[in-house]
C-alpha cells in the first residue's frame, strides 16, 4: 500500500454530517466552517454537512435580517408591535423572494 496515496484518497473516508448524522461519503459531503474560513486549513478539523442539509443551511439565509429588525422598529416600540410588524416585514421577503428570482 503507498501510503502518499492513501493519503489523498479522500473519497474512501466518511464523514459525519453535523445536521442529521448521517454517514456520507466525504466526497459526497460539504464543509463547512463554524468560523466561516474555508481557506485557512491549518490546525482545522472541518466539520461536514451531507448534500441535504447543506443546502436547507443554505436557504436560511440573514440577508436583510438587520434591516428588517430595524424597519420593524426593534427596541423602540413595544414588543407586541414589533413582533407583529416583524412577521409583515417577513411576510414580505418571503413573497418577494418567492416571486423574486
Ligand atoms: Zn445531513
Amino acid at each position: 500500500m503507498d501510503f502518499r496515496n492513501a493519503w489523498h484518497r479522500d473519497a474512501d473516508e466518511e464523514v459525519c454530517c453535523i445536521a442529521c448524522g448521517e454517514t456520507v461519503a466525504r466526497s459526497d459531503a460539504r464543509e463547512y466552517d463554524k468560523y466561516g474560513n474555508r481557506w485557512n486549513r491549518d490546525d482545522k478539523s472541518f466539520e461536514y454537512l451531507c448534500k441535504p442539509c447543506y443546502r436547507e443551511y443554505c436557504h436560511f439565509d440573514r440577508g436583510g435580517l438587520e434591516d428588517r429588525l430595524e424597519a420593524a422598529g426593534a427596541g423602540t416600540v413595544s414588543q407586541g408591535v414589533f413582533l407583529r410588524r416583524y412577521r409583515d416585514l417577513a411576510d414580505e421577503a418571503e413573497q418577494t423572494r418567492t416571486n423574486g428570482r
